[in-house]
Protein backbone atom coordinates (compact mmCIF):
# COMPACT_ATOMS: atom_id res chain seq x y z
CA UNK A 1 0.00 0.00 0.00
CA UNK A 2 1.04 3.65 -0.66
CA UNK A 3 2.03 5.76 1.84
CA UNK A 4 0.64 9.06 2.20
CA UNK A 5 1.01 11.13 5.16
CA UNK A 6 -1.95 12.89 7.06
CA UNK A 7 -1.06 16.12 8.11
CA UNK A 8 -4.89 17.30 8.79
CA UNK A 9 -7.70 15.02 9.65
CA UNK A 10 -11.71 16.09 9.35
CA UNK A 11 -13.99 14.72 12.05
CA UNK A 12 -17.17 14.00 11.05
CA UNK A 13 -18.70 13.50 14.59
CA UNK A 14 -19.04 15.23 18.15
CA UNK A 15 -19.08 14.03 22.14
CA UNK A 16 -16.54 12.13 23.38
CA UNK A 17 -15.29 10.08 20.22
CA UNK A 18 -14.62 13.13 18.61
CA UNK A 19 -12.48 13.90 22.02
CA UNK A 20 -10.93 10.78 21.62
CA UNK A 21 -9.95 11.14 17.91
CA UNK A 22 -8.42 14.55 18.76
CA UNK A 23 -6.31 13.06 21.06
CA UNK A 24 -5.18 11.20 18.81
CA UNK A 25 -4.25 13.18 16.14
CA UNK A 26 -2.48 15.46 18.63
CA UNK A 27 -0.22 12.27 19.86
CA UNK A 28 0.62 12.02 16.37
CA UNK A 29 1.08 16.19 15.43
CA UNK A 30 -1.83 15.76 13.23
CA UNK A 31 -4.30 18.95 12.96
CA UNK A 32 -7.92 18.59 13.39
CA UNK A 33 -10.82 20.30 11.90
CA UNK A 34 -14.25 19.56 13.85
CA UNK A 35 -17.43 19.43 11.19
CA UNK A 36 -20.23 20.14 13.50
CA UNK A 37 -23.65 21.21 14.17
CA UNK A 38 -24.54 24.89 15.41
CA UNK A 39 -25.52 23.39 18.99
CA UNK A 40 -22.32 21.92 19.19
CA UNK A 41 -20.00 24.79 19.87
CA UNK A 42 -20.46 23.98 23.87
CA UNK A 43 -18.96 21.28 24.22
CA UNK A 44 -15.13 19.75 24.77
CA UNK A 45 -14.61 18.63 21.40
CA UNK A 46 -15.05 22.11 19.91
CA UNK A 47 -12.61 24.08 22.56
CA UNK A 48 -9.66 20.80 21.48
CA UNK A 49 -10.31 21.08 18.13
CA UNK A 50 -7.36 23.25 15.94
CA UNK A 51 -10.05 24.37 13.38
CA UNK A 52 -13.93 24.10 13.14
CA UNK A 53 -16.68 23.86 10.75
CA UNK A 54 -19.98 24.38 11.59
CA UNK A 55 -22.07 21.96 8.58
CA UNK A 56 -25.90 22.78 9.77
CA UNK A 57 -28.08 22.88 12.50
CA UNK A 58 -28.81 20.59 15.60
CA UNK A 59 -30.81 17.93 13.73
CA UNK A 60 -28.55 14.84 12.82
CA UNK A 61 -30.44 14.80 9.50
CA UNK A 62 -29.58 18.09 8.65
CA UNK A 63 -25.79 18.34 9.97
CA UNK A 64 -24.31 15.19 11.27
CA UNK A 65 -25.98 12.28 8.41
CA UNK A 66 -26.02 14.85 5.69
CA UNK A 67 -23.40 13.53 3.26
CA UNK A 68 -23.03 16.42 1.41
CA UNK A 69 -22.79 18.72 4.42
CA UNK A 70 -20.29 16.77 5.73
CA UNK A 71 -17.90 16.24 2.19
CA UNK A 72 -18.48 20.01 1.49
CA UNK A 73 -16.66 20.66 4.63
CA UNK A 74 -14.14 18.59 4.78
CA UNK A 75 -13.17 19.40 1.58
CA UNK A 76 -13.60 22.95 2.18
CA UNK A 77 -11.16 22.53 5.27
CA UNK A 78 -8.13 21.02 3.22
CA UNK A 79 -8.02 18.04 5.51
CA UNK A 80 -6.35 14.75 3.83
CA UNK A 81 -7.86 12.77 5.50
CA UNK A 82 -11.71 11.63 7.62
CA UNK A 83 -12.47 10.23 10.62
CA UNK A 84 -15.59 8.82 10.79
CA UNK A 85 -16.06 8.08 14.62
CA UNK A 86 -18.71 5.39 15.38
CA UNK A 87 -22.60 5.97 14.61
CA UNK A 88 -23.97 8.64 12.03
CA UNK A 89 -21.95 8.34 8.41
CA UNK A 90 -19.48 5.48 9.77
CA UNK A 91 -20.56 2.57 8.61
CA UNK A 92 -22.13 4.37 5.65
CA UNK A 93 -20.35 2.67 2.43
CA UNK A 94 -22.13 5.52 0.21
CA UNK A 95 -20.18 7.95 2.30
CA UNK A 96 -17.04 6.20 2.52
CA UNK A 97 -17.01 6.24 -1.39
CA UNK A 98 -17.77 10.14 -1.95
CA UNK A 99 -14.79 10.90 1.03
CA UNK A 100 -12.59 8.64 -1.42
CA UNK A 101 -13.67 9.72 -4.28
CA UNK A 102 -12.72 13.56 -3.37
CA UNK A 103 -9.35 12.53 -3.19
CA UNK A 104 -9.48 12.56 0.90
CA UNK A 105 -8.38 9.14 2.94
CA UNK A 106 -11.20 7.61 4.82
CA UNK A 107 -10.01 6.33 7.98
CA UNK A 108 -12.02 3.28 7.57
CA UNK A 109 -12.65 0.14 5.17
CA UNK A 110 -13.20 0.86 1.69
CA UNK A 111 -16.76 1.13 0.62
CA UNK A 112 -17.23 -2.53 -1.04
CA UNK A 113 -15.12 -4.28 2.16
CA UNK A 114 -18.11 -2.40 4.43
CA UNK A 115 -20.95 -3.39 2.26
CA UNK A 116 -19.61 -7.24 2.42
CA UNK A 117 -19.14 -7.01 6.05
CA UNK A 118 -21.35 -4.40 7.26
CA UNK A 119 -24.40 -5.36 5.84
CA UNK A 120 -26.14 -7.71 7.92
CA UNK A 121 -27.65 -9.69 5.15
CA UNK A 122 -24.52 -9.78 2.97
CA UNK A 123 -22.14 -10.76 5.98
CA UNK A 124 -24.11 -13.44 6.67
CA UNK A 125 -23.46 -15.16 3.25
CA UNK A 126 -20.21 -14.60 3.79
CA UNK A 127 -19.93 -16.59 7.06
CA UNK A 128 -21.59 -19.31 5.41
CA UNK A 129 -19.09 -19.72 2.42
CA UNK A 130 -16.29 -19.91 5.64
CA UNK A 131 -18.51 -22.18 8.21
CA UNK A 132 -18.88 -20.34 10.58
CA UNK A 133 -21.83 -20.92 12.38
CA UNK A 134 -24.87 -18.47 12.02
CA UNK A 135 -27.78 -18.08 14.40
CA UNK A 136 -31.05 -20.28 12.71
CA UNK A 137 -33.34 -17.85 10.93
CA UNK A 138 -34.08 -16.47 7.06
CA UNK A 139 -32.12 -13.70 5.26
CA UNK A 140 -33.77 -14.33 1.59
CA UNK A 141 -35.28 -12.21 -1.22
CA UNK A 142 -38.98 -13.06 -0.76
CA UNK A 143 -40.79 -10.27 2.09
CA UNK A 144 -44.27 -11.37 1.30
CA UNK A 145 -46.04 -11.32 4.82
CA UNK A 146 -47.08 -14.99 4.20
CA UNK A 147 -44.48 -16.39 3.14
CA UNK A 148 -42.32 -14.97 6.44
CA UNK A 149 -44.97 -16.10 8.89
CA UNK A 150 -44.59 -19.60 7.65
CA UNK A 151 -40.91 -19.11 7.58
CA UNK A 152 -41.35 -17.96 11.01
CA UNK A 153 -43.67 -20.71 12.65
CA UNK A 154 -40.27 -23.15 11.03
CA UNK A 155 -37.95 -21.45 12.89
CA UNK A 156 -39.83 -21.72 15.85
CA UNK A 157 -40.96 -19.09 18.58
CA UNK A 158 -39.13 -17.13 19.60
CA UNK A 159 -38.10 -15.26 16.28
CA UNK A 160 -36.79 -11.67 16.53
CA UNK A 161 -37.38 -9.86 13.50
CA UNK A 162 -34.48 -7.24 12.21
CA UNK A 163 -34.62 -4.64 10.00
CA UNK A 164 -31.81 -5.29 7.21
CA UNK A 165 -30.51 -1.61 7.31
CA UNK A 166 -31.18 -1.54 11.09
CA UNK A 167 -28.46 -0.76 13.39
CA UNK A 168 -27.79 0.29 17.32
CA UNK A 169 -30.20 -1.72 18.53
CA UNK A 170 -33.31 -0.36 16.56
CA UNK A 171 -35.45 -2.11 14.04
CA UNK A 172 -35.81 -4.99 15.77
CA UNK A 173 -39.68 -6.69 17.07
CA UNK A 174 -40.00 -10.04 18.64
CA UNK A 175 -42.48 -12.78 17.59
CA UNK A 176 -43.66 -15.04 20.57
CA UNK A 177 -46.23 -16.65 19.00
CA UNK A 178 -48.38 -17.51 15.85
CA UNK A 179 -51.28 -15.15 16.50
CA UNK A 180 -48.71 -11.81 16.16
CA UNK A 181 -46.46 -13.27 13.70
CA UNK A 182 -48.29 -11.45 10.68
CA UNK A 183 -48.75 -8.32 12.98
CA UNK A 184 -45.40 -8.07 14.02
CA UNK A 185 -43.49 -8.47 10.66
CA UNK A 186 -45.44 -5.51 9.26
CA UNK A 187 -45.07 -3.66 11.66
CA UNK A 188 -41.20 -4.36 11.23
CA UNK A 189 -41.35 -3.47 7.52
CA UNK A 190 -42.93 -0.23 8.16
CA UNK A 191 -40.74 0.96 10.92
CA UNK A 192 -37.80 -0.08 8.60
CA UNK A 193 -38.93 1.50 5.92
CA UNK A 194 -39.49 5.12 7.64
CA UNK A 195 -36.54 4.76 9.64
CA UNK A 196 -33.74 3.22 7.13
CA UNK A 197 -35.43 3.60 3.73
CA UNK A 198 -35.29 0.16 3.24
CA UNK A 199 -38.38 -2.23 4.30
CA UNK A 200 -36.54 -5.35 3.65
CA UNK A 201 -36.17 -7.32 7.02
CA UNK A 202 -35.01 -10.83 7.83
CA UNK A 203 -35.75 -13.28 10.63
CA UNK A 204 -33.62 -14.74 13.37
CA UNK A 205 -34.13 -17.15 15.88
CA UNK A 206 -34.17 -15.27 19.05
CA UNK A 207 -32.17 -16.73 21.56
CA UNK A 208 -33.17 -16.15 25.56
CA UNK A 209 -30.15 -17.02 27.27
CA UNK A 210 -27.15 -15.63 25.26
CA UNK A 211 -24.29 -13.65 26.06
CA UNK A 212 -22.86 -10.78 23.63
CA UNK A 213 -19.16 -11.79 23.39
CA UNK A 214 -17.52 -9.40 20.41
CA UNK A 215 -14.02 -9.64 18.79
CA UNK A 216 -12.07 -6.80 18.17
CA UNK A 217 -10.37 -6.97 14.92
CA UNK A 218 -7.32 -5.27 13.16
CA UNK A 219 -5.91 -5.40 9.25
CA UNK A 220 -3.00 -3.73 8.98
CA UNK A 221 -1.59 -1.86 6.03
CA UNK A 222 0.23 -4.81 4.55
CA UNK A 223 -3.46 -6.81 4.57
CA UNK A 224 -2.35 -8.86 7.84
CA UNK A 225 -5.86 -9.86 9.98
CA UNK A 226 -5.50 -9.74 13.44
CA UNK A 227 -7.95 -10.00 16.56
CA UNK A 228 -7.19 -8.24 19.94
CA UNK A 229 -9.22 -10.59 21.69
CA UNK A 230 -13.10 -10.66 23.28
CA UNK A 231 -15.10 -8.00 25.18
CA UNK A 232 -18.30 -9.07 26.87
CA UNK A 233 -21.29 -6.65 26.42
CA UNK A 234 -24.43 -8.60 27.80
CA UNK A 235 -25.71 -5.35 29.94
CA UNK A 236 -27.96 -4.38 27.53
CA UNK A 237 -30.97 -2.25 27.99
CA UNK A 238 -33.47 -2.51 24.53
CA UNK A 239 -30.24 -4.12 22.88
CA UNK A 240 -28.21 -1.65 23.65
CA UNK A 241 -24.75 -2.03 25.67
CA UNK A 242 -24.75 -0.49 28.95
CA UNK A 243 -21.42 -1.89 30.25
CA UNK A 244 -18.56 -3.49 28.82
CA UNK A 245 -15.73 -5.75 29.75
CA UNK A 246 -12.50 -7.10 28.38
CA UNK A 247 -11.85 -10.10 28.50
CA UNK A 248 -15.21 -11.79 29.05
CA UNK A 249 -15.35 -14.03 32.39
CA UNK A 250 -17.20 -16.73 30.54
CA UNK A 251 -14.86 -18.01 27.77
CA UNK A 252 -12.51 -20.83 28.58
CA UNK A 253 -9.31 -20.93 26.62
CA UNK A 254 -10.28 -23.16 23.83
CA UNK A 255 -13.40 -21.60 23.32
CA UNK A 256 -11.76 -17.77 22.80
CA UNK A 257 -9.51 -19.72 20.72
CA UNK A 258 -12.20 -21.01 18.86
CA UNK A 259 -14.08 -18.09 18.57
CA UNK A 260 -11.07 -15.62 17.66
CA UNK A 261 -10.23 -17.76 15.02
CA UNK A 262 -13.89 -17.62 13.37
CA UNK A 263 -13.50 -13.92 13.79
CA UNK A 264 -10.29 -13.60 12.05
CA UNK A 265 -11.34 -16.23 9.00
CA UNK A 266 -14.58 -13.98 8.72
CA UNK A 267 -12.49 -10.79 7.74
CA UNK A 268 -9.89 -12.54 5.89
CA UNK A 269 -10.30 -12.43 2.03
CA UNK A 270 -12.72 -8.97 2.35
CA UNK A 271 -10.38 -6.50 1.47
CA UNK A 272 -10.65 -5.05 5.02
CA UNK A 273 -8.53 -2.39 6.24
CA UNK A 274 -8.30 -0.94 9.70
CA UNK A 275 -10.60 -2.23 12.74
CA UNK A 276 -13.38 -4.14 12.85
CA UNK A 277 -15.87 -5.80 15.62
CA UNK A 278 -17.15 -9.43 15.28
CA UNK A 279 -20.14 -9.69 17.36
CA UNK A 280 -21.57 -13.63 18.41
CA UNK A 281 -24.17 -14.71 20.46
CA UNK A 282 -23.21 -17.54 22.71
CA UNK A 283 -25.64 -20.04 24.18
CA UNK A 284 -23.76 -22.04 26.68
CA UNK A 285 -20.54 -23.39 24.51
CA UNK A 286 -22.21 -22.41 21.29
CA UNK A 287 -21.99 -19.46 19.24
CA UNK A 288 -23.43 -17.78 16.47
CA UNK A 289 -22.42 -14.92 14.03
CA UNK A 290 -24.56 -11.73 14.82
CA UNK A 291 -23.26 -8.89 12.43
CA UNK A 292 -20.08 -7.26 12.39
CA UNK A 293 -19.53 -3.80 12.82
CA UNK A 294 -17.02 -1.55 10.32
CA UNK A 295 -15.75 0.60 12.70
CA UNK A 296 -14.42 1.56 15.62
CA UNK A 297 -16.43 0.20 18.63
CA UNK A 298 -17.84 2.69 21.91
CA UNK A 299 -16.51 -0.16 23.85
CA UNK A 300 -12.83 0.27 22.39
CA UNK A 301 -10.98 1.60 25.49
CA UNK A 302 -11.54 -2.16 27.57
CA UNK A 303 -9.23 -3.53 24.76
CA UNK A 304 -7.05 -0.72 24.91
CA UNK A 305 -6.37 -1.34 28.45
CA UNK A 306 -5.72 -4.85 28.91
CA UNK A 307 -3.61 -4.84 25.64
CA UNK A 308 -1.64 -1.28 26.12
CA UNK A 309 -2.98 -0.92 22.50
CA UNK A 310 -4.28 2.40 20.57
CA UNK A 311 -6.47 1.35 18.61
CA UNK A 312 -7.47 5.19 16.89
CA UNK A 313 -3.51 5.89 16.36
CA UNK A 314 -3.37 2.57 14.42
CA UNK A 315 -6.31 3.21 12.35
CA UNK A 316 -4.73 6.73 11.18
CA UNK A 317 -1.58 5.65 10.79
CA UNK A 318 -2.97 1.91 8.82
CA UNK A 319 -5.01 4.55 6.58
CA UNK A 320 -1.89 6.17 5.37
CA UNK A 321 -0.42 2.65 4.65
CA UNK A 322 2.06 3.07 7.90
CA UNK A 323 1.00 0.43 10.09
CA UNK A 324 2.30 -3.07 10.97
CA UNK A 325 1.40 -5.71 13.50
CA UNK A 326 1.55 -9.45 14.28
CA UNK A 327 -0.52 -11.33 16.53
CA UNK A 328 2.78 -12.16 18.44
CA UNK A 329 3.45 -8.58 18.94
CA UNK A 330 -0.05 -8.09 20.64
CA UNK A 331 0.82 -10.17 23.25
CA UNK A 332 -2.00 -11.77 25.31
CA UNK A 333 -4.45 -9.25 27.47
CA UNK A 334 -3.13 -8.45 30.88
CA UNK A 335 -5.34 -7.90 33.95
CA UNK A 336 -8.96 -6.75 33.41
CA UNK A 337 -10.96 -3.41 32.60
CA UNK A 338 -14.61 -2.40 32.80
CA UNK A 339 -16.17 0.25 30.86
CA UNK A 340 -19.75 2.25 31.88
CA UNK A 341 -21.30 4.21 29.87
CA UNK A 342 -22.92 7.25 31.43
CA UNK A 343 -26.09 8.50 29.92
CA UNK A 344 -27.71 11.65 31.00
CA UNK A 345 -31.22 10.63 32.23
CA UNK A 346 -33.58 9.74 35.32
CA UNK A 347 -33.19 6.34 36.76
CA UNK A 348 -35.38 7.10 39.13
CA UNK A 349 -37.53 7.29 36.29
CA UNK A 350 -36.90 4.31 33.86
CA UNK A 351 -34.14 6.40 32.38
CA UNK A 352 -36.04 9.34 31.02
CA UNK A 353 -34.07 11.89 28.79
CA UNK A 354 -32.26 14.59 31.15
CA UNK A 355 -31.16 17.67 29.67
CA UNK A 356 -29.48 20.70 30.83
CA UNK A 357 -26.18 23.09 31.46
CA UNK A 358 -23.34 20.77 33.16
CA UNK A 359 -23.18 22.82 36.42
CA UNK A 360 -20.61 20.80 37.85
CA UNK A 361 -18.11 17.82 36.70
CA UNK A 362 -15.34 16.01 38.72
CA UNK A 363 -14.14 12.88 37.77
CA UNK A 364 -11.44 10.99 40.35
CA UNK A 365 -8.50 10.82 38.67
CA UNK A 366 -6.45 7.81 40.03
CA UNK A 367 -4.05 4.81 38.40
CA UNK A 368 -6.45 2.69 36.24
CA UNK A 369 -8.73 5.13 36.01
CA UNK A 370 -10.02 6.59 32.31
CA UNK A 371 -12.31 9.10 31.68
CA UNK A 372 -13.38 10.02 28.31
CA UNK A 373 -16.27 13.16 28.30
CA UNK A 374 -17.94 15.26 25.68
CA UNK A 375 -18.92 18.04 28.11
CA UNK A 376 -17.45 20.35 30.52
CA UNK A 377 -18.97 23.00 32.97
CA UNK A 378 -20.98 25.25 31.48
CA UNK A 379 -21.64 23.02 28.57
CA UNK A 380 -25.56 22.07 27.72
CA UNK A 381 -26.28 18.41 27.19
CA UNK A 382 -29.29 18.86 24.55
CA UNK A 383 -32.02 16.31 23.41
CA UNK A 384 -30.68 16.32 19.53
CA UNK A 385 -28.29 13.02 19.99
CA UNK A 386 -27.64 10.20 21.98
CA UNK A 387 -27.29 10.81 25.93
CA UNK A 388 -24.55 9.32 26.47
CA UNK A 389 -22.64 12.12 27.91
CA UNK A 390 -18.95 10.28 29.00
CA UNK A 391 -17.81 6.96 29.55
CA UNK A 392 -15.79 6.03 32.75
CA UNK A 393 -13.30 2.95 32.30
CA UNK A 394 -11.36 1.32 34.96
CA UNK A 395 -8.55 -1.35 34.88
CA UNK A 396 -7.58 -3.81 37.37
CA UNK A 397 -5.16 -6.94 37.91
CA UNK A 398 -8.50 -8.85 37.88
CA UNK A 399 -12.57 -8.83 37.53
CA UNK A 400 -13.13 -8.60 41.36
CA UNK A 401 -10.57 -5.41 41.74
CA UNK A 402 -11.82 -3.97 38.68
CA UNK A 403 -15.56 -4.32 39.40
CA UNK A 404 -14.11 -2.48 43.18
CA UNK A 405 -12.55 0.22 41.50
CA UNK A 406 -15.79 1.28 39.13
CA UNK A 407 -18.07 1.41 42.07
CA UNK A 408 -15.65 3.93 43.89
CA UNK A 409 -14.80 5.56 40.64
CA UNK A 410 -18.53 5.91 40.13
CA UNK A 411 -19.07 7.48 43.95
CA UNK A 412 -16.92 9.77 43.83
CA UNK A 413 -17.91 11.23 40.18
CA UNK A 414 -19.81 14.35 40.52
CA UNK A 415 -22.33 15.54 37.82
CA UNK A 416 -24.31 18.75 38.67
CA UNK A 417 -26.99 19.92 36.25
CA UNK A 418 -28.40 17.11 34.99
CA UNK A 419 -29.65 13.34 36.00
CA UNK A 420 -27.08 10.30 35.47
CA UNK A 421 -27.51 7.02 35.29
CA UNK A 422 -24.82 6.68 38.02
CA UNK A 423 -26.94 4.86 40.55
CA UNK A 424 -28.06 2.32 38.34
CA UNK A 425 -24.63 1.07 36.78
CA UNK A 426 -24.18 0.87 40.79
CA UNK A 427 -26.95 -1.22 41.66
CA UNK A 428 -25.78 -3.23 38.45
CA UNK A 429 -22.51 -3.57 39.24
CA UNK A 430 -23.44 -4.77 42.96
CA UNK A 431 -25.58 -7.58 41.73
CA UNK A 432 -24.67 -11.52 42.36
CA UNK A 433 -25.35 -12.16 38.47
CA UNK A 434 -23.16 -9.73 37.46
CA UNK A 435 -20.29 -10.42 40.50
CA UNK A 436 -20.22 -14.28 39.14
CA UNK A 437 -20.01 -13.06 35.65
CA UNK A 438 -22.98 -15.33 34.45
CA UNK A 439 -25.23 -12.70 33.28
CA UNK A 440 -26.79 -13.09 30.11
CA UNK A 441 -28.69 -10.38 27.38
CA UNK A 442 -31.65 -11.16 29.63
CA UNK A 443 -29.81 -9.44 32.85
CA UNK A 444 -31.56 -6.04 32.89
CA UNK A 445 -35.34 -6.43 31.50
CA UNK A 446 -34.99 -10.07 34.52
CA UNK A 447 -34.04 -7.86 37.23
CA UNK A 448 -34.27 -4.14 36.46
CA UNK A 449 -37.58 -4.37 34.76
CA UNK A 450 -38.69 -1.54 37.44
CA UNK A 451 -37.03 1.72 38.04
CA UNK A 452 -34.82 1.45 40.78
CA UNK A 453 -35.72 3.10 43.77
CA UNK A 454 -34.52 6.60 44.71
CA UNK A 455 -32.24 6.68 48.06
CA UNK A 456 -34.38 7.01 51.10
CA UNK A 457 -33.40 9.07 54.43
CA UNK A 458 -33.67 8.08 57.72
CA UNK A 459 -35.22 10.72 60.18
CA UNK A 460 -31.99 11.28 61.27
CA UNK A 461 -30.70 12.51 57.59
CA UNK A 462 -33.66 13.97 56.76
CA UNK A 463 -32.96 16.33 59.88
CA UNK A 464 -29.72 16.39 58.92
CA UNK A 465 -30.27 17.59 55.47
CA UNK A 466 -32.63 20.53 56.45
CA UNK A 467 -30.57 21.68 58.68
CA UNK A 468 -27.30 21.74 56.31
CA UNK A 469 -29.71 23.26 54.02
CA UNK A 470 -30.12 26.22 55.88
CA UNK A 471 -26.79 26.83 56.92
CA UNK A 472 -25.60 26.30 53.54
CA UNK A 473 -28.00 29.60 52.63
CA UNK A 474 -25.69 31.89 54.44
CA UNK A 475 -22.36 30.23 53.21
CA UNK A 476 -20.27 28.99 50.44
CA UNK A 477 -17.55 26.81 50.17
CA UNK A 478 -13.76 28.33 49.93
CA UNK A 479 -11.60 27.54 47.11
CA UNK A 480 -11.02 23.73 46.54
CA UNK A 481 -11.59 23.03 50.35
CA UNK A 482 -13.60 20.37 50.25
CA UNK A 483 -16.11 21.20 53.39
CA UNK A 484 -14.19 24.25 54.50
CA UNK A 485 -17.09 27.17 55.03
CA UNK A 486 -16.55 30.62 54.66
CA UNK A 487 -19.10 33.32 54.82
CA UNK A 488 -20.14 34.74 51.70
CA UNK A 489 -24.40 34.81 52.01
CA UNK A 490 -24.28 36.49 48.11
CA UNK A 491 -23.11 33.31 46.48
CA UNK A 492 -24.59 30.09 47.92
CA UNK A 493 -24.96 27.41 45.41
CA UNK A 494 -24.51 23.89 46.61
CA UNK A 495 -26.64 21.18 45.33
CA UNK A 496 -27.77 17.84 47.41
CA UNK A 497 -25.88 14.72 45.63
CA UNK A 498 -29.14 11.84 46.58
CA UNK A 499 -26.86 9.17 45.11
CA UNK A 500 -23.89 9.89 47.66
CA UNK A 501 -26.00 11.79 50.00
CA UNK A 502 -24.19 14.88 50.57
CA UNK A 503 -23.90 18.26 49.52
CA UNK A 504 -21.80 19.40 47.05
CA UNK A 505 -20.72 22.58 46.42
CA UNK A 506 -20.85 23.87 42.88
P1 LIG B 1 -27.75 -3.67 16.14
O1 LIG B 1 -27.01 -3.71 14.87
O2 LIG B 1 -28.99 -2.85 16.06
O3 LIG B 1 -26.88 -3.33 17.33
P2 LIG B 1 -27.55 -6.51 16.67
O4 LIG B 1 -27.98 -7.49 15.65
O5 LIG B 1 -26.08 -6.28 16.82
O6 LIG B 1 -28.30 -5.13 16.39
O7 LIG B 1 -28.15 -6.94 18.06
C1 LIG B 1 -28.09 -6.11 19.22
C2 LIG B 1 -28.49 -6.92 20.44
O8 LIG B 1 -29.82 -7.44 20.28
C3 LIG B 1 -27.63 -8.15 20.69
O9 LIG B 1 -26.47 -7.86 21.41
C4 LIG B 1 -28.59 -9.04 21.47
O10 LIG B 1 -28.67 -8.67 22.82
C5 LIG B 1 -29.92 -8.74 20.82
N1 LIG B 1 -30.17 -9.72 19.74
C6 LIG B 1 -30.03 -9.52 18.40
N2 LIG B 1 -30.35 -10.65 17.72
C7 LIG B 1 -30.67 -11.58 18.63
C8 LIG B 1 -31.08 -12.95 18.56
N3 LIG B 1 -31.23 -13.58 17.41
N4 LIG B 1 -31.32 -13.60 19.72
C9 LIG B 1 -31.19 -12.97 20.91
N5 LIG B 1 -30.82 -11.69 21.04
C10 LIG B 1 -30.56 -10.99 19.92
Amino acid sequence: MKKKLIKKIAIANRGEVAVRIIHACQELEIETVLLHSDVDINTYAYRLADYKICIGSAPSAESYLNIEAVLNGAIASGADALHPGFGFLSENSEFAKRVTDSGIIFIGPSADSMDLLGNKINSKKWAQKKQIPLIPGYEGQNQEVEFLTKKVIEIGFPVIVKAAQGGGGRGMKLILNEQEAKAQIESAQRESKAAFGSEQIFLEKYLDNAKHIEFQIFVDSTGEVVHLFDRECSVQRRHQKIIEEAVSPSLSPELRSKMAQSAVELVKGSGYQGAATVEFLLDGQEYYLLEVNTRLQVEHPVTEMVLGFDLVKAQILTAQGDFVISQSELGLPKGHSIECRIYAENPFLGGMPSTGKILYQQWPLGPGRRFEYAYEKDDSVTEYYDPMIAKVIVWDTNRRGAIKKMKRVLKDSIIFGVYTNIPFLIEILEHPDFVEGIMTTQFISKYFSDPIEPPTFSEEETQWITDTSKKLQNFQISGGGGDQLSANPSKTIFEFDPFCKMWRGV
